[in-house]
C-alpha cells in the first residue's frame, strides 16, 4: 500500500463547463493497483465496526462502493437518481447550482438495526453526501461514516458532513475548486 493515488487522478480543465477543474477518476480505476488500493484503504479504515451495508452514490460511487462492500463482505445499496429504482422508494431533494435534484433508495432495504458506510468518488460542497446521509438516517439506520477517494477541502463539504456528526475519510485532497 504505497501508491501515489493522487498522481493517478487526471485533471481536466473546463469540464463540464468553463472554470471547473474536473478530477477524473477513470485513470485511477484503469490502473490495477490504484483501483485495488483505493478500495482496500477505505475498507481497512472500516473493518470491525459492525457495518452491515455500503451505500454508493450514482454513478461513480457505485464503482468504489461495490468494491468496498465486497472487501467488507457486506451488501451494497445503490443510491440512485430519481425514477431509476423499480420498487417502492424514499427520496431526498437537494439543491444544485441551478434547481433541485432527488436521490432515492428502496424503501424496505435498511432499518434501525443497520449500520451503513456511505461511499462516493469525490466530495465538493457536500450537498449530495448530506442528502444521502439524510436519506439513510430517515430509515432509522446508523450512518457509520462517509468515505471519499477525493476531497476538495476548500469547498467545505467534509466540514459540513462532520457538523452533521458524520465521520469522514478521504484518500486524496486537491486545493481549490
Ligand atoms: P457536491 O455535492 O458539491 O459535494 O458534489 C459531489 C458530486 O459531484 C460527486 O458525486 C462528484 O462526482 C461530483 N463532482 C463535484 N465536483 C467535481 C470535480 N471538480 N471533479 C469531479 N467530480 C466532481
Amino acid at each position: 500500500m504505497s501508491l501515489d493515488l493522487k498522481s493517478l487522478v487526471r485533471t481536466i480543465p473546463d469540464y463540464p463547463k468553463k472554470g471547473i477543474l474536473f478530477r477524473d477518476i477513470t485513470t485511477l480505476i484503469e490502473h490495477p493497483g490504484g483501483f485495488k488500493e483505493s478500495v482496500e484503504r477505505i475498507a481497512a479504515a472500516h473493518r470491525g465496526q459492525g457495518i452491515t451495508h455500503v451505500a454508493g452514490i450514482e454513478a461513480r460511487g457505485f464503482i468504489f462502493g461495490a468494491g468496498v462492500a465486497i472487501a467488507l463482505s457486506v451488501g451494497f445499496i445503490p443510491i440512485r437518481k430519481k425514477g431509476k429504482l423499480p420498487g417502492e422508494t424514499i427520496g431526498q431533494n437537494y439543491a444544485l447550482e441551478y434547481g433541485v435534484d432527488t436521490i432515492e433508495i428502496h424503501a424496505d432495504v435498511i432499518g434501525a438495526h443497520d449500520k451503513v458506510l456511505l461511499v462516493d468518488d469525490l466530495i465538493a460542497t457536500g450537498g449530495t453526501a448530506i442528502a444521502a446521509v439524510g436519506l439513510l438516517r430517515r430509515t432509522g439506520a446508523t450512518v457509520a461514516g462517509a468515505a471519499f477517494v477525493i476531497d476538495l477541502p476548500d469547498l467545505g463539504g467534509a466540514d459540513r458532513l462532520r457538523a452533521e456528526q458524520v465521520t469522514v475519510q478521504s484518500l486524496i485532497e486537491f486545493d481549490g475548486h
